[in-house]
């Protein structure tokens, strides 16, 4: 299948998983996980629809950008390096990966000198798992959302998880729930009133998670294709 159908199909199960929860589908915002994959295929997915794109690795993110319409809103959904953020402020909408106080500190500083507040998501360790970045310590990560709020630069918007790679998607719907619960409990005040972002779901498991609550999903290999 084409980058287009492949697109339209993910966006046609994400509407689907709103029905079934009883959600809106406009509350839910896919992105078209780019990482490895040529302009050309962007190109398609654009010209299919998508409006969000997700990179994770800062010089890619930067070389795609020019070569690409400008009403595309970038996200930074990968490990990212302090020396690095000063390529990314400003020129993407959501920093999905932020997993230290020195790294928001980075953004915060780069974010003040450009002259914007820049829109950051916690990276929660949910399910513990070594090889991922992020904690999954309740009160680390309280302790570091208490520490973001000092910080004038950033704004503190969600929760992003990157879950356990699993054949059933269904074994990762705990996953989701407890980032939907940690969000909602005792961090509820640290975030905008109005919207919390939950950024969960990946090729196998974004259904599951749109249905456990995601507004944003991150879709890679489901859209341009196995990398
Ligand atoms: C690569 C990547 C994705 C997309 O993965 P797929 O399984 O290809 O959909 C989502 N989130 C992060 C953080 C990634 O690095």
């Amino acid at each position: 299948m084409s980058v287009a159908e492949n697109y339209y199909q993910v966006q046609n199960a994400v509407n689907a998983a709103c029905m079934r929860a009883g959600r809106d589908p406009s509350e839910v915002t896919l992105i078209a996980v780019s990482k490895t994959k040529p302009v050309e295929m962007l190109k398609e997915a654009y010209d299919a629809g998508a409006r969000h794109f997700g990179e994770n690795r800062v010089q890619e993110l930067t070389a795609k950008m020019p070569e690409l319409p400008e009403d595309i809103r970038w996200h930074m959904i990968g490990h990212l390096q302090s020396n690095k953020v000063k390529y990314i402020i400003g020129a993407v909408k959501l920093i999905h990966s932020v997993d230290s106080l020195h790294l928001a500190e980075e953004i915060d500083r780069q974010a003040q000198k450009a002259g914007i507040v820049q829109d950051i998501l916690l990276e929660v360790n949910v399910a513990g798992e070594e090889s991922k970045f992020g904690t999954g310590d309740i009160e680390e990560n309280e302790a570091l959302i208490r520490a973001f709020s000092g910080l004038t630069h950033i704004k503190l918007c969600g929760l992003m998880t990157v879950a356990p790679y699993v054949e059933d998607p269904e074994l990762n719907r705990p996953v989701f729930k407890k980032l939907k619960e940690l969000a909602y409990g005792g961090m509820r005040r640290y975030f905008p009133e109005d919207r919390v972002i939950l950024s969960m779901g990946m090729s196998g498991d974004y259904t599951v998670a749109v249905e456990e609550g995601a507004t944003h999903v991150r879709v890679g290999s489901a859209i341009f294709g196995e990398r």
